[in-house]
This record gives C-alpha cells, sequence and structure tokens, in this order.
C-alpha cells in the first residue's frame, strides 16, 4: 500500500507553477479556446433550442424522452466520435501529436494484435452495456423523487448566458470530481479492486476507448451518478442546454484523459489544480494514487499523489539532460 505524504502549501504552489509553464505557447491557445465557447454557446443555443421546442411540439415528446435520446443516443455518439478522432490521431502517428504522447512503449495494438483485438470486442460490449443500460438506470435513480421527471428548464428565456454557462460547469466539474474521486479511492480497497475496479486496469496503458471501460457497477456509482449530481442540486437552475454542454465537456474530457497524450492547449488545463492526461496516465501504469480524475487536490490533501510528482520531476530531469547531450 502507497505511504502517504501531504505537500506542504509552498510545495503545492510550485507544482502548479511548473504546470502552466510547461505548457508554453499552448496557455495562449487554451485561454482564446475558453473565450471562443464562451461567445459561441450561448449564440448556438438561441438558435437551435426553438427548434428542439418545435420537434417537440410536432411529435408531442416529454421532457424525459429528450433526456433518453440525449443520454444514450447523443452522448454515445459523441464518445464514438472522439474516439475516432483519437483513433487517426494514433494511426497517423504524425510527429506534431507524437511529441505529446505520454507513453515511451509501442501502442497495445504493435505489441500484440491478437491481444489487442479480444480486449477491444470485450470493450465495444462494455461501454454498450453502460450506456444503454446503466445510463438510463442512473438516470431513474436521481429522478425517483420527482416522478421520474426532469427538472431543468427547457424555456427559451431560460437559455444560459456565458456567465452561467461558465459558474455551472465549474460548479459541476468540481462536485463530480469529489464524488468521482471519493468513490475512485474505495474502489481502490482490495475487495472492491478485485470484484469491480480490476476491469478497467486492464488498460495499464490509457488509450481513450477505454474510458467507459469499466465495471457496470463502477460506471453507475462511480461515473454516472456523481456525473448527475451537480445537475440535480442546480434543478432549475440549470437549462437542459447547459446539461448538454455538461455531458458534452465530461465525455470529452474523459476520453482526453485516457487518449495517451499530453496536449498543452486544452481548456480544462486552465483549472487551478487540474489533473491531465499524464496524471490519470501516471494512475494505469503505476496503479498507485492519483485518484483525482479532473482535480488533483483531493490527492493532494490525503497525500495520495506525491509519488506521481517524484515521477514526474524524474522524467523532465532526464528529458533535460537527453537535451544538453544532443
Ligand atoms: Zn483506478
Ligand atoms: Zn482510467
Amino acid at each position: 500500500m502507497q505511504k502517504r505524504e501531504v505537500a506542504s502549501i509552498g510545495v503545492i504552489i510550485e507544482r502548479e507553477f511548473q504546470r502552466y509553464k510547461r505548457k508554453e505557447w499552448g496557455l495562449v491557445f487554451a485561454i482564446a479556446q475558453i473565450c471562443f465557447y464562451l461567445y459561441i454557446l450561448p449564440e448556438i443555443g438561441q438558435r437551435t433550442w426553438p427548434i428542439v421546442l418545435d420537434l417537440m411540439k410536432q411529435y408531442d415528446l416529454q421532457k424525459w424522452q429528450i433526456a433518453f435520446i440525449n443520454t444514450c443516443f447523443y452522448n454515445t455518439f459523441l464518445y464514438f466520435f472522439i474516439n475516432f478522432c483519437f483513433w487517426i490521431i494514433y494511426h497517423i502517428e504524425h510527429p506534431f501529436f507524437e511529441q505529446y504522447k505520454i507513453y515511451d512503449g509501442q501502442w497495445p495494438w504493435k505489441e500484440d494484435l491478437n491481444e489487442w483485438k479480444e480486449l477491444l470486442r470485450k470493450s465495444y460490449t462494455v461501454v454498450g452495456i453502460n450506456n444503454f443500460i446503466v445510463i438510463p438506470i442512473a438516470q431513474m435513480i436521481v429522478t425517483i423523487k420527482d416522478d421520474y421527471q426532469v427538472r431543468y428548464s427547457f424555456e427559451m428565456e431560460d437559455l444560459p448566458d456565458w456567465k452561467t454557462i461558465l459558474w455551472q460547469i465549474l460548479f459541476s466539474m468540481w462536485i463530480q470530481d469529489f464524488f468521482f474521486t471519493a468513490s475512485h479511492w474505495l474502489l481502490h480497497k482490495p475487495f472492491f479492486y478485485k470484484k469491480i475496479h480490476k476491469l478497467h486496469h486492464q488498460y495499464n496503458q490509457t488509450i481513450g476507448f477505454s474510458a467507459e471501460y469499466t465495471h457496470p457497477f463502477e460506471f453507475l456509482f462511480g461515473n454516472a451518478i456523481p456525473f448527475i449530481i451537480p445537475a440535480v442540486i442546480l434543478g432549475q437552475r440549470m437549462h437542459y442546454y447547459t446539461y448538454i454542454i455538461w455531458g458534452t465537456h465530461r465525455i470529452l474530457n474523459t476520453v482526453i484523459l485516457h487518449s495517451g497524450y499530453d496536449f498543452p492547449w486544452l481548456p480544462n488545463d486552465m483549472c487551478l489544480f487540474y489533473s491531465n492526461a499524464q496524471y490519470h496516465d501516471y494512475h494505469h501504469s503505476h496503479n498507485v494514487g492519483n485518484f483525482g480524475g479532473m482535480f488533483s487536490i483531493w490527492d493532494t490533501l490525503i497525500g495520495t499523489n506525491h509519488t506521481y510528482y517524484k515521477y514526474i520531476d524524474e522524467r523532465i530531469n532526464v528529458k533535460n539532460k537527453q537535451q544538453k547531450a544532443d
């Protein structure tokens, strides 16, 4: 079992400073993207939401039916689409992307194609079960007290402006990640690890598609319910359009986190104490600490990420020595 070690405030600030510094030009691009999304998303809402309301009227669709279409079909499509984009990146092996590859070795399909095909086949089944069975169950569980009705607003006048989108997404990220990290920490207790979480760790090198390759029990209590909790807390204050943005953000984030690449231009990385793809890759490759999904601060508070920071320092030292030698 890992020995815990809590860092001092000075060390925590220094680590964050170094994390931003390593991004170099990526910081500017990340800020530009945030501004772009905050400008474009309210605009898209104003233009597309009347179409959704018209369709609901035309086909007599209830709110829960829209929620079902979104959570099952749109989210699954999005998951496959992002993974398809990564599949292209994995296969073209362009130096521009390869410079950000975390793992030094070969991709699993190059190491053992048959073993990879078997794992991929199992992954399709598990991802299918999680998206089409577990997500609707999670949606039902959290709406029991409201007679399975969706409480979020669907009204045109409640469509969010950029400030509402910003605070509600940040709020959702922090609440979701608190519950995710707590359940992830619990899943690493020997009993739960052996019975449930070991499945997700079959991928000891992260690949985008491994993100939702989790035991359905884990997906329900560690992923789907923590994802819905912030929206349930916000209730009618959250417009369903914002909920769709939150879902899109969550899926994009989890696939990027498992992608095996640590790109410096990602907007999420601008958040204080953000845990990036390298952070989660370390969790898979070393299977020690780093339980946080979006934020590293939970691990910092309970002292379960100090070995990761030592590992990062060593990697940077080796890289610097290599550059000097060249
Ligand atoms: Zn784990
Ligand atoms: Zn993972």
